[in-house]
């Protein structure tokens, strides 16, 4: 028998679960794009997004997903023969390098481990080498979603020095999730999507950039120009065309929610409910040592998605969708994908979200005979009882 009519829990990182006022938010037929409720919106929802990244620099949006972002954040740093070298910690990291690479610039790699944080030292061993300043940005994703790596963002600007290369962060799947303070960590430019941490559907790509970046803008041609999407006051200039009204409000409404809550109590909820996610695969793992947190330190891991080894997991996927209504993500970067999963907590989850999750994946297992520790339900209940 299958115990998932009712409500769904979609456990993904990303795209998360879009919460009830965001859907309504949305239910409107339409509206004039040159004066109005919409236009305020936009401008609403422009302040807000640079509170939530920390900065009084600038902002361009896009109609598009994450990956319009990293192209647009990198035809306006870079132009072709640019020198930009990207630390990679997974596959988003890589795929960024990738487009980079076939956008012309000359791309060097900096590989870090795929189960710890990336080291400063890496970074600033490297800078120091480059003493003709030839390397003109740095790439780095905050939370790396195919391994669950959380990079320490301050300590890496530290790294750089008085190098004075770019330092760009995509924080896809960490906007709204981890603490980010663009101004006051030197950041200069930020990539983020509206269908994870900021709990609305897919179809946003973000880009903050700051005036030093702004100062060397290269020619990324005319629909990318992150200039005018800033310093034009027209809505349709602010997206390069038709605003995407129904994303519009959207965000508008999913940023209310988060500007509530605030970002000091955002953080504490998203570090709390994957405190709770490792203390259950900490308990499955004492069973069962092949059950375990990708990254080992919980200092290296994100507070949005959670990567972890599970021999069976696509049998475990499965069970959970079909028998109980529960999403989880597929292992990514896995020699066989059948070894790993990925829990997203990211967005609109909850504790009874979350709990229910792990309470679902602990009869999963049980019911597929996958060796596991017991006492994860309650490890985790403990962790939100101590911390509520
Ligand atoms: C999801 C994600 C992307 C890709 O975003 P899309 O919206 O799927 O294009 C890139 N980087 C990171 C870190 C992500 O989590």
């Amino acid at each position: 028998m299958s115990f998932a009519a009712g409500p769904k829990a979609l456990a993904i990182p990303g795209p998360s679960p879009v919460p009830e006022a965001v859907l309504n938010a949305m239910h409107h037929a339409g509206a004039d794009i040159y004066a109005g409720p919409v236009v305020e919106a936009d401008l609403r929802l422009r302040e807000r997004l640079k509170w939530l990244a920390g900065t009084r620099q600038n902002l361009a949006t896009y109609i598009g997903n994450g990956h319009a972002g990293w192209e647009a954040a990198t035809r306006n740093m870079l132009a072709p023969g640019d020198k930009a070298l990207v630390i990679t910690s997974g596959g988003f990291g890589e795929g960024w390098a990738q487009m980079a690479r076939e956008l012309g610039a000359v791309v060097e790699e900096l590989p870090q481990p795929r189960d710890a944080a990336p080291d400063p030292a890496a970074l600033a061993a490297r800078l120091a080498q480059d003493t003709g300043h030839e390397i003109r940005a740095v790439l780095i994703a905050q939370v790396e979603t195919t391994t669950g790596i959380l990079a320490d963002i301050p300590a890496m600007r530290r790294a750089m020095g008085e190098h004075p290369a770019l330092l760009a962060v995509d924080a896809i799947a960490s906007m709204g999730c981890e603490p980010l303070e663009m101004d006051a960590w030197g950041v200069d430019v930020i990539v983020a999507a509206s269908q994870k941490g900021l709990m609305a559907p897919p179809g946003v790509g973000l880009v903050w950039f700051s005036d030093r970046a702004d100062s060397r803008t290269r020619a990324a041609g005319p629909y990318w120009d992150w200039r005018p999407r800033e310093h034009q006051p027209e809505l349709w200039r602010h997206w390069g065309g038709t605003p995407p009204v129904h994303s519009i409000w959207a965000l508008d409404a999913a940023l209310a929610l988060i500007e509530a809550e605030g970002k000091p109590a955002l953080y504490a909820r998203h570090a709390g409910l994957a405190r709770a996610v490792w203390a259950a695969f900490g308990a499955w793992e004492a069973g069962n040592p092949a059950i375990r947190c990708r990254v080992a330190d919980p200092a290296g891991r994100a507070h949005s998605v959670t990567a972890a080894f599970l021999p069976g997991s696509n049998a475990l996927r499965a069970w959970c969708e079909d028998k109980a209504g529960v999403t989880l993500g597929v292992g990514l970067g896995l020699a066989d994908p059948d070894t790993g999963l990925r829990l997203g907590h990211m967005g609109a989850a909850s504790a009874h979200m979350i709990l229910g999750v792990l309470a679902v994946m602990e009869a999963g297992l049980t019911a597929l005979d996958i060796p596991h520790g017991p006492g994860a339900v309650e490890a985790a209940a403990r962790v939100i009882a101590e911390l509520a």
